[in-house]
């Protein structure tokens, strides 16, 4: 097999990526929206030792499980990269992460539950985060395709929040009016680099941010009023970001126009968010997580619960009502400030959160006389670390509840737990983001009698 070459191949997976996987030649390949089921021509884009990746020329027996996507881009960008596929198969797809992972792992026995569908299949993300661009000398804002740098101009970003699309075009425009030049990354000279909006579903209130790589230029101010000035926003916000990287967000913000914070809200708790806050993105779905959570981990009115990984609070304050005491952990000061405003935001007495690693205070707590009835845990995708689950342990917890938005790092987590006493029968997964193949999934281990 060789670059450039034309295979016919006969797509018989779907990887967790949301490639097409067929086998030719010893190889796996990886062929770039394509699904089971299909006879496809492809190009050979790649190779290597054990694998290679192809692109589709012509799709010569379609899916019947395939829907005509209307823009192309959304699915080569990985914007949406299922977005080809039919909802329902999204959901069996997604529950099949997680059958096939603890397979592997020889936990056949678990039962996994159907996938619970979002609310909203499109327009439920409230936070967009664009790169800003010149294409073709017209300053764009778009989505890089797959595995590159290169800006594919959009206008609809299809899963985001229509009145996000409506005000990240209102911004390019008032760019393009005002001649402010988009980041060059080549040269490492412009000056907007990406747009953040963030829309809260609750109250419709709107945070604008402008990721910039100076904190100041000339356009600056009569540029932060007029975005200040368009429909529902009631936050502008510059992010300084002048390193030479691919990480986003720089350290700094600076308060341009309006309110430093909007306030959203998961069931009936309000949250002050503030520009970098991590902040469940499908809003609709997350109340419907926690609540599944909070149903599967019996909670007794006598619980004393650690909120690990407690970002601004959003499990902890949802638990609370249903338990005797919250206390929460989180390593970023800003978001355990949030946390604590949260809280008194809600008249919520009974929970609090301090700065630290989980795995550093639980011990101290535990030390300190505090018996914990049950850990939530709902960390990043590299999952927890084997400090943290041995931290947990020793803790001596009733129960812990993972929440995961990586379902392979959470099945080795729990295998690890299962080693340690603790045991799980169930896990289900939560379609938390539509149209892409991310998975997240919620489980409650229990200590061995
Ligand atoms: N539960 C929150 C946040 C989840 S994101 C919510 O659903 O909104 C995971 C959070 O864990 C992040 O805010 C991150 O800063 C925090 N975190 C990462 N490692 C940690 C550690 N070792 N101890 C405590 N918090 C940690």
């Amino acid at each position: 097999m060789q670059k450039n070459q034309l295979v016919e191949l006969e797509i018989t997976d779907l990887s967790y990526e949301a490639m097409g996987v067929a086998h030719l030649d010893g190889l796996t390949v990886f062929v770039n929206n394509a699904l089971p089921g299909e006879m496809v021509k492809a190009k050979i884009l790649k190779v290597k030792k054990n694998f290679a990746f192809a692109k589709i020329e012509k799709i010569l027996t379609p899916s019947p499980d395939r829907i005509s996507v209307k823009l192309n881009q959304w699915v080569q960008t990985g914007l949406a990269s299922l977005a080809h596929l039919t909802y329902q198969k999204q959901l069996a797809f997604k529950r099949m992460q997680v059958v096939n992972l603890l397979k592997k792992a020889h936990l056949d026995s678990i039962k996994v539950n159907e996938t619970v569908a979002s609310p909203k299949e499109i327009g439920y993300r409230n936070k967009a985060q664009v790169p800003v661009r010149m294409v073709s000398g017209k300053l764009e804002i778009g989505f890089f395709r797959k595995h590159s740098h290169d800006l594919v101009p959009l206008e609809n970003f299809f899963t985001t929040d229509p009145e996000i699309d409506r005000v990240l075009l209102a911004v390019r425009d008032l760019l393009r009016e005002m001649k402010v030049p988009a980041y060059d990354e080549l040269h490492h000279k412009g000056e907007v680099r990406y747009l953040e909006v963030r829309r809260s579903r609750a109250t419709g209130e709107i945070m604008v941010i402008l990721i910039c790589l100076h904190k100041d230029f000339p356009q600056l101010r009569k540029l932060a009023k007029a975005i200040s000035q368009i429909s529902g926003v009631v936050s502008v916000v510059l992010n300084h970001n002048p390193q030479k990287t691919n990480v986003i967000l720089g350290k700094h913000d600076y308060l341009l126009a309006g309110k430093a914070q909007i306030v959203d809200k998961i069931g009936d708790i309000s949250f002050s968010i503030s520009p970098k806050s991590f902040f469940q993105i499908n809003s609709l779905q997350t109340p419907r997580l926690y609540d599944l959570a909070i149903k599967q981990a019996d909670l007794k009115p006598s619980d004393v619960v650690i909120d690990a990984y407690s970002g601004i609070g959003t499990i902890g304050l949802s638990v609370a009502k249903h338990v005797k005491e919250v206390r929460g952990i989180e390593i970023i000061d800003d978001a355990v400030r949030d946390a604590n405003a949260n809280a008194q935001l809600n008249q919520i007495h009974n929970a609090s959160y301090v700065t630290g690693k989980a795995e550093e205070i639980m011990p101290k707590w535990a030390e300190s006389g505090l018996q914990t009835d049950v850990i939530f845990v709902d960390p990043p995708r590299k999952g927890l670390t084997e400090e943290f689950i041995k931290a947990a342990v020793a803790t001596q917890p009733k129960k812990v509840v993972y929440i995961s938005c990586n379902p392979a790092t959470q099945v080795r987590d729990l295998q690890m737990f299962m080693d340690l006493g603790y045991d799980f029968h169930e896990i289900t997964p939560v379609d938390m983001f539509p149209q892409t193949p991310h998975v997240e999934s919620v489980t409650v281990l229990e200590r061995k009698k």
